[in-house]
């Protein structure tokens, strides 16, 4: 296919967006496009996105930033993990020119400048995507069918499991991947943390400050941890790695964890730890590439294969950044770098269609509007008081409850999914929240152990609890199947 090398002057973009002027600027792409704007075609269509970016990682957000700022309507489908793997870090100190913040406050800070610059952030996930069509089809799992004249995909990388005997009966109970959540849980207890990577000692530097003793379990003699880290490591009394250790199984008593097997894989022999009462894992990530099974090309870990040195995957307007398709580096900040390619990759490509700011202006009211949606804010409950006063005006037979705290990661991803299921199911289930740092009496009360959980009333008695929600379907299999 030839090669095309343009010259293009998007002061169209620019200026739309309120920006500082005309550039010009090279853009390379494999192949000319089949794919161009048919007016008349897209103002049939309902729900459009010029740009639609998939996850708010600081890939997503880059590209983000770039695409709004270039006065490309913009949207952000914030996924079942808002913020991405940066929210479940504790400080980061390389993160370029901060000395150390809070990974938190970076996505936070990072979302609020998206938003100036005019995106759309849309707290829901995409559950179906169509590429044999275009615009592409995007089913989200809040209901939404939405169609994208380009997509950029950050969906980034999950925790990855060890598929070992109690992993998953004792998960939410005592094993986890997330230390900043659950080490205050930890008090004075013997724990272990498996991986020998970065995120392995950054979860054993969290517990120090509260168990008892954290035993690392590496699995080779090999440790990838950065030496600045091992020496950080090492400065902690109670952190105690093994080389050579794999972790087998996970005993319990049905609630808790009462102990593991460890083995020596050196000799095969295995140990019963009967003291251990948590588990952390850190071994890694697998890439959220399922959605995209079929449709893009993905090397054989399930990486999203990217052209050249560019972000362009191979189906033409379709972009990819940050660990979705990183299997290298997997850093943040060169998933931000990457986004900003992306979000580049995607104004050119957009334009190379002949879409421009004329083109925006006349697809106006097609595009889809998330302002539109229904509010779905909760109505928090303070203390036992203002518990009774709902059980007074309630109509609905099932009520519940969201514990929840500001600084955990997990709890402010489970929100998003709560607000939508309370639009959802409103008028059958009442959903509030407690913030269980302030309404201690609530917390005794209904004996919540840890947040997130999620308490499930009828007629004012507890009938069941939640720990985990993994997505917005799954909370919506479950509470309709409470209502039969
Ligand atoms: P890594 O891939 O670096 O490390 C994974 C670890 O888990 C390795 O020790 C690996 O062992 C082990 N492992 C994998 N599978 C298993 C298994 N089935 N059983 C036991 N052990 C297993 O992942 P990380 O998440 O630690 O780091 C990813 C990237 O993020 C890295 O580039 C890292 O530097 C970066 N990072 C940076 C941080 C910071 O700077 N603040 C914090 C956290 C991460 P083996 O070596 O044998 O494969």
């Amino acid at each position: 296919m030839e090669i095309i090398k343009k010259r293009i002057i998007l002061a169209f973009f620019v200026l739309a967006s309120g920006g500082v002027g005309v550039f010009t600027m090279h853009y390379f792409y494999a192949q000319a496009p089949a794919i161009r704007i048919d007016l008349a075609m897209l103002k049939e269509k309902e729900n459009l996105v010029p740009l639609l970016v998939l996850g708010s990682g600081p890939a997503s957000l880059s590209a983000a930033l770039y695409g709004s700022r270039m006065g490309v309507k913009t949207m952000i489908l914030r996924g079942n993990q808002p913020g991405g793997q940066l929210t479940q870090t504790s400080y980061i100190e390389n993160w370029p020119a901060i000395r150390k913040t809070r990974g938190a406050q970076v996505m936070s800070e990072f979302e609020n400048q998206v938003a100036h610059f005019g995106a759309d952030l849309l707290s829901d996930a995409a559950s179906e995507v169509d590429l044999t069509v275009w615009p592409y089809k995007v089913v989200t799992e809040g209901g939404h069918t939405l169609y994208a004249l380009s997509l950029m995909i950050g969906t980034g990388a999950q925790p990855r499991r060890l598929s070992i005997p109690g992993e998953q009966e004792y998960w939410g109970k005592g094993v986890t991947t997330c230390a900043i959540c659950d080490a205050p849980y930890h008090k004075g207890d013997d724990v272990v943390v498996v991986g020998g990577g970065d995120s392995a000692m950054e979860e054993a530097l969290e517990l120090s400050s509260y168990a008892k003793t954290v035993h690392v379990l590496v699995r080779t003699k090999q440790i990838r941890a950065s030496n600045s880290m091992l020496e950080r490591v090492k400065e902690c009394v109670n952190v105690v790695i093994h080389t050579e250790r794999a972790l087998l199984k996970i005993n319990g008593n049905g609630s808790h964890i009462t102990g593991v097997v460890v083995q020596n894989t050196a000799t095969k022999e295995s140990e019963d730890w009967a003291t251990i009462r948590g588990v952390f894992l850190a071994i890694g990530h697998i890439p959220n590439t399922s959605l995209f099974k079929g449709a893009l090309r993905c090397n054989k870990e399930g990486y999203i294969e990217l052209k050249h040195r560019t972000q362009n995957t191979n189906v033409p307007g379709v972009f990819a950044a940050g660990d979705v398709a990183d299997p290298t580096y997997r850093q943040a900040g060169v998933a931000a770098g990457d986004g900003i390619k992306a979000g580049l990759d995607s104004v050119w490509w957009l334009s190379s269609i002949g879409y421009n700011s004329i083109i925006q202006a006349q697809l106006e009211a097609t595009f889809f509007d998330p302002a539109a949606m229904e509010k779905r804010e909760l109505q928090e409950l303070n203390s036992s008081d203002d518990y009774h006063e709902l059980l007074k005006s309630v109509e609905e037979e099932y009520v519940v409850l969201d514990y929840f705290t500001a600084y955990c990661p997990s709890c402010m991803n489970m929100l998003p999914m709560i607000e939508w299921a309370a639009a959802k199911f409103a008028g059958k289930i009442r959903f509030c929240k407690v913030d269980a740092s302030l309404a201690y009496d609530l917390v005794k009360k209904f004996k919540v152990p840890d947040v997130p959980h999620i308490v499930i009333l009828k007629k004012g008695e507890v009938v069941d609890r939640l720990k985990e929600i993994k997505s917005r379907s799954e909370l919506y299999d479950y509470l309709k199947k409470l209502l039969q």
